[in-house]
Parts: C-alpha cells; sequence; structure tokens
C-alpha cells in the first residue's frame, strides 16, 4: 500500500440513532481524510457527535450511510468477524474513565489486545507487553492491579494497551478528562511522544489548550465538521457511485 494513501477517509459518512422510533442524527455527511502520522484534535460542544465519530472510526459501530476507507481498503460492507479483526490489529483506543479490567493485572491488562492475534508467536507477547510498559514508565507496576494505581497510572496502563499491538491508529476520547492537571500533562505528553516516534493520533477534547497543541484541529457542531485547520492540505476523493 502506498504510504501517500491517506489512513482514512470518510465520503458523506452519516449516522442516526433510533429509539422508540425517535431518529437522532448524530452526525451528517462528515467528509474527511488524515494522513499517516497525524496528530488531529477533535473539538466541539458537548453532545455535537465527537464520541460517536471517534466509535466509528474505530469500527465499534456501524454508519448509517456514506463510505469509510481505512488504509485505501473500503471497510463499509465488511462482515463483523472481519471487522473486529482490523479492529484488534489496526486501532488502539484510550477512553476517559481508563476501562482496565479489575481483575487483570497491569501486564494482563495490556497484553489482552494480543491474545486475539493469531499471527503472533507465544514467545513474542511477553516482549511486546513488556515495550508497551516500559514505554508509558510502568513496568515497576507489572503485577499490580488497577485498584492499587492512580488515575494517572490506570491512564498510562491504558495508553500502553492501546499502543501493545503496534496499531496504525490510535484513538483517545477525552483522555485527560478525569485526570488533575498534572497527571493531564503527563498524558498528554506520553500522546505527543507516539506521535513523534510516527502514530496517527486522533484525539477528542474539549480542552481549548489541548486541541492547539495538536498538529490539526477539526471541529464538529450539530453533526457536522465545520472547521479543519489543514482542510486545504487533505482534499477528500470524490464520494464514487457506491452507495
Ligand atoms: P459528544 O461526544 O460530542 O458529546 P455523542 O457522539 O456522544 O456527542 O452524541 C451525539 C448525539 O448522538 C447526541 O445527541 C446523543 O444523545 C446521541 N447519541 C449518542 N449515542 C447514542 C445512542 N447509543 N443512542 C441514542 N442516541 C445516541
Ligand atoms: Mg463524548
Amino acid at each position: 500500500m502506498s504510504t501517500n494513501t491517506p489512513l482514512i477517509v470518510l465520503q458523506g459518512l452519516q449516522k442516526s440513532f433510533f429509539t422508540e422510533e425517535v431518529e437522532t442524527r448524530a452526525l451528517h455527511d462528515i467528509h474527511l481524510s488524515i494522513g499517516r502520522g497525524e496528530y488531529v484534535a477533535l473539538s466541539g460542544p458537548s453532545g455535537c457527535g465527537k464520541s460517536t465519530l471517534l466509535s466509528l472510526l474505530g469500527l465499534l459501530d456501524t454508519w448509517t450511510a456514506g463510505r469509510y476507507l481505512l488504509g485505501g481498503h473500503d471497510v463499509s460492507e465488511i462482515n463483523r468477524a472481519e471487522r473486529a479483526r482490523i479492529r484488534n490489529r489496526e486501532i488502539g483506543f484510550v477512553f476517559q474513565s481508563f476501562n482496565l479490567i479489575s481483575d487483570l493485572t497491569v501486564e494482563e491488562n495490556v497484553g489482552l489486545p494480543l491474545s486475539y492475534r493469531s499471527d503472533l508467536k507465544r514467545g513474542d507477547i511477553g516482549p511486546m507487553i513488556e515495550r508497551a510498559l516500559q514505554k508509558v514508565d510502568m513496568l515497576h507496576r507489572a503485577k499490580h492491579y488497577p485498584s492499587q494505581l492512580s488515575g494517572g497510572q490506570q491512564q498510562r496502563v491504558a495508553v500502553a494497551r492501546a499502543v501493545v499491538g503496534n496499531p496504525s491508529l490510535i484513538l483517545a476520547d477525552e483522555p485527560t478528562g478525569n485526570l488533575d492537571s498534572k497527571n493531564a500533562e503527563a498524558v498528554t505528553q506520553l500522546l505527543e511522544s507516539l506521535h513523534r516516534e510516527g502514530a496517527t493520533i486522533c484525539m477528542v477534547t474539549h480542552n481549548p489548550e489541548s486541541a492547539q497543541r495538536a498538529a490539526r484541529q477539526v471541529e464538529l457542531f450539530d453533526g457536522k465538521v465545520v472547521s479543519d485547520s489543514m482542510a486545504g492540505a487533505h482534499p477528500v476523493p470524490k464520494l464514487a457511485a457506491v452507495i
């Protein structure tokens, strides 16, 4: 695959939720192209569709219309198993509430995404977990349980879990939203260092300062992209007759 191919191309993506016959349009006609190695901050007021967009990017949910190309591969019509496989290999998630499993140790939590990988040999897994924990400076807590860690430490472990399988995309939904300012800064710096090492990061934030630190700012309002600091540099290819 050419490295010039954008990692993400969204063409007219829409998402509606239906609850008791009421339709909520969470996303309207999203056109967006994100290149490899970009660090994009997604912002906008509460309810504007940020988390919905992130869950579509992460293949956690399906869209109602439009097309999503991930690494040049159309992921609009793949089956559940293929979707899960791509999600597991290509995407790392970091959530506001850490989402670590409380009865697994730090190293077991970090190793979880690898346990579904049939392409890895047994002997590969330990060193991969160790490297990921080293990256976030948590190797000394490998045998601890999440409840024995501070919030900032738990989020660093969650970042290790997101990067352990070397995904092509890291998605973070308000990763510092539950942290005090010192821990928020540490987690922000950690994401910035992963970006310098080549990771593609898409981070939701409603903190303008943290959005400004990303190389590109995309703003959503009412389910639409209303501004994109790098729009000119990322033309979205025309929507072919697919839908
Ligand atoms: P944000 O993350 O920007 O605060 P969300 O993406 O969570 O916004 O929500 C966008 C809109 O979609 C909101 O109106 C929200 O109520 C609605 N929504 C999100 N998830 C669901 C769901 N599972 N079922 C019904 N409506 C939802
Ligand atoms: Mg949200």
